[in-house]
C-alpha cells in the first residue's frame, strides 16, 4: 500500500462499492445515472475503482479494500491561557463522551492548577507548553485512550439540568475518523515554513526541524521569528527538500496516484 497525495472523492468511498466483483454503477451511486457515471468515472481516475463494460451495462468494483491506514488520532486543542477558556470544557466533554479520537489533549501556555484539571474530563490530558524551555513540553497529566471503535454520544446541548445527546454508531465514528485523518494528511507534513534568517538551520538530527542558533533550540517560525527578533539576520531561509524526507519517513508516495491504472483479475 502507499500513500498518495492524489484525492479519493468522498462519494466513491461513502458507496457501497463491492471489493472484486462488478455490479452496475446506478446500483451503487445514489442519483440520477449521469452522476453516478460521474461519481464512478472519478474514482477510476484516481485509480481506487475499476470500471468498465459488461451486457452493455458500465459495471465497477474496488479491485482492493480501502486500507486501514490510520494508526492513531490524537487530538490536540491549543489554549494558551486557561483563565480564559471559551467552550473549552464543552468541546472536551463532547471529543471524551463521542470518541472519535484516541486520545484528546489540552496544549496551554497557563500555569496548570487543580482547579483547572477538576473542570477537564478525566480522560483529556494537559501540556503545559513554554517554547523558552529547552523541552517546550512538559506533561501535566497523560490523557487516557477514548473507545475509538465502539458508540458514542455526540453532546448536541447543555443546559443547568440535561444535557441533550446523540447516540452515534461506531460505523459513523470509523467515517469521521477517515475523513479527519485524510484532513489530516491532506494538509501535508511538516508545515511550518523556515525562517529567512542567517541564524536558521534545520537541526542536525535527520529531520527538518526549525532551528535556531542563536536560541540553541527549535523555535516556532511563525510566533518567534521575524525583524523583531534580536538575532534575526536577513537570509534566504534554509534549503530543505520535505517531499523527499516525507518519502523516506512515512509511507507516503509522491507519485502514486496511479492514474488511470485499472487492476487485473489476478489481483484475486
Ligand atoms: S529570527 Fe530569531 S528566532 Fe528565528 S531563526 Fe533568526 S535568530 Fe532564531
Amino acid at each position: 500500500m502507499a500513500l498518495t497525495s492524489d484525492t479519493i472523492p468522498r462519494a466513491v468511498l461513502d458507496a457501497p462499492v463491492p471489493v472484486g466483483t462488478y455490479e452496475r454503477v446506478t446500483r451503487v451511486f445514489d442519483g440520477p445515472p449521469e452522476r453516478a457515471r460521474a461519481v464512478a468515472d472519478a474514482g477510476a481516475e484516481t485509480g481506487f475503482l475499476d470500471v468498465t463494460r459488461r451486457d452493455g451495462q458500465q459495471v465497477v468494483r474496488q479491485p482492493t479494500r480501502y486500507p486501514e491506514w490510520i494508526g492513531g488520532l490524537v487530538g490536540v486543542e491549543n489554549k494558551p491561557d486557561l483563565e480564559r477558556p471559551g467552550g473549552l470544557s464543552r468541546q472536551l466533554r463532547h471529543d471524551a463522551s463521542l470518541g472519535v479520537l484516541d486520545y484528546a489533549v489540552v496544549a496551554t501556555e497557563s500555569h496548570v492548577t487543580g482547579a483547572h484539571l477538576n473542570r477537564l474530563p478525566d480522560a483529556v490530558g494537559v501540556w503545559r507548553v513554554d517554547f523558552d524551555r529547552e523541552r517546550p513540553i512538559r506533561i501535566v497529566r497523560e490523557p487516557e485512550r477514548l473507545d475509538a471503535a465502539g458508540p458514542g454520544l455526540e453532546v448536541l446541548d447543555e443546559h443547568a439540568a440535561r444535557t441533550d445527546v446523540r447516540p452515534v454508531s461506531g460505523a459513523a465514528k470509523a467515517r469521521q475518523r477517515r475523513q479527519i485523518a485524510e484532513r489530516a494528511h491532506g494538509k501535508g507534513w511538516r508545515t511550518f515554513g523556515l525562517p529567512g534568517c542567517a541564524r536558521a538551520s534545520t537541526g542536525d538530527g535527520g529531520v527538518t526541524l526549525p532551528y535556531c542558533e542563536h536560541f540553541d533550540r527549535v523555535v516556532d517560525p511563525a510566533r518567534e521569528c521575524g525583524t523583531d527578533c534580536p538575532g534575526f539576520a536577513d537570509a534566504d531561509p534554509p534549503a530543505v527538500a520535505l517531499d523527499a524526507e516525507r518519502e523516506r519517513r512515512t509511507r507516503w508516495e509522491r507519485d502514486a496516484g496511479g492514474r488511470h491504472r485499472q487492476a487485473g483479475l489476478d489481483q484475486f
